[in-house]
């Protein structure tokens, strides 16, 4: 094997590890191995500048043995047809896992959203969701916000597609969306808080103390600024935070700083800036130095594939949180393995998202809309209850638990498909 694994290698290859310890009917490997439906689209957008671009658009509906697609849409110039079909994959099992009734899916657009206007941004997605509004619905495939994309671009989703739907207005055919057209209160901070809550058990598990950890975080997108907010609350200390540096050739740069960074000021000079470089209060270093430091617990809340083998080999630490998809490539985890490094893997750690996800879908099927304490205190409710089987099984099979995490979520989804006959 070999770091040159495309994501849907890597994860049908966890997916086959899984069956086999389960010792699953080789039939659930067959069927999960590839999205039941995918659907690739042109999009022609008018420039500002009158002349015409067509980009490629995506939609993977891995599988839906549990239920409706669910999963985002991601604005990117790396989106490519793998990479879709893999982040499906990863949605099956999220869903698995949390017991929610979804199955997988995902979507995107190979483009660079920053080098287009706003009026193209909107036209881009309007083109989306006129390529394939036939497939998208509250009962059919439920997209939200990915990489790039927020409740803006919903926004223009929803609205597109209730014009080619006969004006019915269904609010659950989105989630991820602004408060005044349905969203639900906690769903930007969701993935986030869901990372926080899984690293706080996972450490008391394996004897770490949060409050005392030395700990790393890399991004400070949605869902690495929401995760460095909830450890503060937790009274944790982040000191180191790797982020985006033009400056440099590699493209990012970290910032150290002896007393832990705030949430509120990072935010408030990232709005003033557009960019964390140069933050005043804490001392830059290389990303180099990042990577090589010793910490007791390590967040990668960026891209995929950003832990390979050769940062594997030197890192120093005892806990990892996937809080963003897929960044740890199948060579690296296997020598995490030998190190003995516990990895809350992505569907586990950034499972929050889908979860609020779904609370918002209901709250849009009832029309009634509940309080961010509530939708807090049930994300965490639900959060736990799959924790804690997946420790479980973590145990039984004296696994670690990433392996527990896609044995639990597969267990229910091959089940279901048991029972609908499809093998
Ligand atoms: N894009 C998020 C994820 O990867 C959220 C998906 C959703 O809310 O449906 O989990």
């Amino acid at each position: 094997m070999t770091d040159t694994l495309n994501p849907l290698e890597s994860a049908q290859l966890q997916i086959k590890k899984a069956c086999e310890k389960l010792n699953l009917n080789p039939a659930v490997y067959e069927i999960l191995k590839q999205p039941q439906r995918f659907i690739e689209i042109s999009i022609p957008v008018k420039m500002d500048d009158g002349s015409l671009k067509v980009f490629k658009g995506y939609r993977s509906a891995h599988n839906h043995a549990l239920g409706p697609s669910k999963g985002g849409v991601r604005f990117h110039q790396s989106v490519n047809v793998e990479e879709v079909k893999a982040l499906s994959t990863w949605m099956t099992l999220k869903a698995g896992l949390l017991a929610i009734p979804y199955g997988g899916g995902k979507g995107g657009i190979c483009v660079d959203p920053k080098k287009l206007s706003d009026r193209e941004l909107e036209s881009l997605s309007r083109g989306y969701v006129r390529g394939l509004y036939k497939y998208l619905g509250e009962r059919i495939d439920i997209p939200a916000p990915d990489v790039n994309t927020n409740g803006k671009i919903m926004s223009y989703f929803i609205d597109e597609y209730t014009k080619l739907n006969g004006d019915k207005e269904d609010f659950g055919t989105f989630t991820g969306k602004p408060l005044i057209l349905g969203g639900s209160l906690g769903r930007s901070e969701a993935t986030g808080y869901g990372v926080v809550i899984t690293t706080k058990y996972a450490s008391k598990k394996i004897g770490l103390d949060l409050k005392n950890a030395e700990i790393g975080l890399q991004g400070f997108g949605n869902v690495g600024s929401f995760t460095l907010k909830y450890l503060v609350e937790e009274g944790a200390k982040v000191k180191y935070l790797s982020i985006r540096d033009e400056n440099e050739e590699c493209g990012r740069s970290a910032l150290y700083s002896e007393d832990g960074f705030d949430y509120e000021s990072l935010q408030k000079y990232r709005d003033e800036n557009k960019t964390l470089v140069g933050y005043p209060k804490a001392k830059k270093i290389s990303d180099e130095e990042f990577w090589q430091t010793k910490f007791d617990i390590l967040i990668p809340a960026a891209l995929e594939n950003i832990i390979t083998e050769k940062i594997a080999k030197n890192l120093d630490v005892k806990l990892i949180a996937e809080g963003a998809n897929g960044p740890t490539t199948p060579e690296a985890d296997i020598i995490l393995k030998e190190k003995n490094v516990e990895v809350i893997p992505d569907v586990l750690a950034n499972s929050g998202g889908v979860l609020v996800s779904y609370y918002e879908w209901i709250q849009n099927q009832y029309g009634n809309y509940w309080s961010k304490e509530e939708v807090q205190e049930k994300q965490e409710k639900d959060m736990l209850k799959a924790l804690e089987g997946i420790f479980e099984i973590k145990e039984e099979f004296n696994t670690n638990i990433r392996e527990a995490s896609y044995m639990f979520a597969i267990k229910r989804i091959a089940e279901a498909m048991e029972l609908r006959g499809w093998y």
